[in-house]
C-alpha cells in the first residue's frame, strides 16, 4: 500500500447541523482513515464567518441535518457558498449530506411554517413539509443501496417533516421505514460521488461499507491508492445483525 495518503474534509456548520450526533460521521471517517494510515484533515465552515478555504481543494464536503429553524438561519450563508460548492462538485469532490443538508442542496425546502427556503439547486429534487407539525416520518429505517457495487443494507434513523420528490437517482430502496416520502419506496439521492440521505444514526458508524466507499472515492480522485485494508468490524457486524433481526421482521 502507498505511503503518506492524506485527505481533506470540509465540515460545514458543525455546531448548527448536528442532529442525532451527525458529527459522528466525521469521527467515523477519521477513525477509519487512521486505521489505514491515512491522515484526514478536517476543516470547518461556520455561519457568518467568511473563510479562505478553497472548497475544490477538499476531498469530501459534509453537511449534517437540522431542524427547520437551523435551516432558516443558515440559508443565506449557504447560498453564499453556492459557487464554491458547485465548483467542488464539478471537480469530483465527494458530497455527503444528511437530512436537512440533503434538502438544501436541491431546488428548495418549503418548511412546516410554509416558508420556502431556496436550495442551492445542484440537484433536481425539492422538498415540502406539511404545515401540520405532527406529520413527520420518524423511526428506524433500513434501505438497500446498490451504490457500493453490490446490494448493501443501510441502517439509520429518520425524523423529517419534509417530503422529497423528483429524485432522479435514489440512494436506496426502502426495506423498512419511510424514506423520501411517507411510506415511500425509495430513499435519498446518489451519484457516484454524492450521497444525500435522511439517515441519521450516525449513518457511517452503523454502515462501515458506506464509510469506506466515501474514503475510497475520495482517494481515487486525488490519484492516491484507494485500497483499504480490512479492519476489525466485529462489533459493527454484531450490531447490524441485531438491528436487522429487530427491524426487518416487523411489518410497516
Ligand atoms: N427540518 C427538516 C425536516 O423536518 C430536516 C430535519 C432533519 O434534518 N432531521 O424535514
Amino acid at each position: 500500500m502507498s505511503e503518506n495518503r492524506k485527505l481533506r474534509l470540509l465540515h460545514m456548520y458543525p455546531d448548527v447541523l448536528d442532529l442525532y450526533g451527525d458529527s459522528g460521521n466525521v469521527e467515523v471517517l477519521r477513525y477509519r482513515c487512521k486505521m489505514r494510515g491515512i491522515e484526514l484533515e478536517v476543516n470547518t465552515h461556520h455561519l457568518n464567518k467568511p473563510d479562505e478555504l478553497d472548497f475544490s481543494e477538499q476531498d469530501i464536503i459534509y453537511l449534517g441535518g437540522g431542524a427547520d429553524y437551523e435551516q432558516q438561519i443558515l440559508a443565506d450563508d449557504l447560498m453564499g457558498c453556492k459557487e464554491s460548492i458547485k465548483a467542488a462538485y464539478d471537480k469530483g469532490v465527494f458530497l455527503l449530506m444528511i437530512c436537512g443538508g440533503y434538502q438544501l442542496l436541491g431546488q428548495y425546502y418549503k418548511d412546516s411554517n410554509g416558508e420556502k427556503i431556496p436550495g442551492l439547486g445542484l440537484f433536481s429534487y425539492h422538498t415540502e413539509a406539511s404545515t401540520n407539525k405532527r406529520d413527520r416520518c420518524i423511526g428506524n429505517i433500513v434501505v438497500q443501496t446498490e451504490l457500493v457495487g453490490k446490494p448493501y443494507r443501510v441502517i439509520g434513523f429518520e425524523n423529517h417533516g419534509g417530503q422529497t420528490t423528483d429524485v432522479g437517482t435514489p440512494f436506496g430502496k426502502v426495506l423498512c421505514g419511510n424514506g423520501n416520502v411517507r411510506a415511500g419506496e425509495s430513499e435519498g439521492y446518489c451519484e457516484e460521488r454524492v450521497i444525500a440521505t435522511y439517515l441519521h444514526g450516525p449513518l457511517l458508524s452503523k454502515n462501515p461499507v458506506i464509510a469506506d466507499y466515501v474514503i475510497a472515492k475520495a482517494l481515487s480522485r486525488r490519484g492516491q491508492d484507494s485500497t483499504l485494508a480490512p479492519i476489525n468490524d466485529e462489533l459493527e457486524k454484531a450490531c447490524r445483525k441485531e438491528l436487522f433481526s429487530r427491524l426487518l421482521t416487523k411489518k410497516r
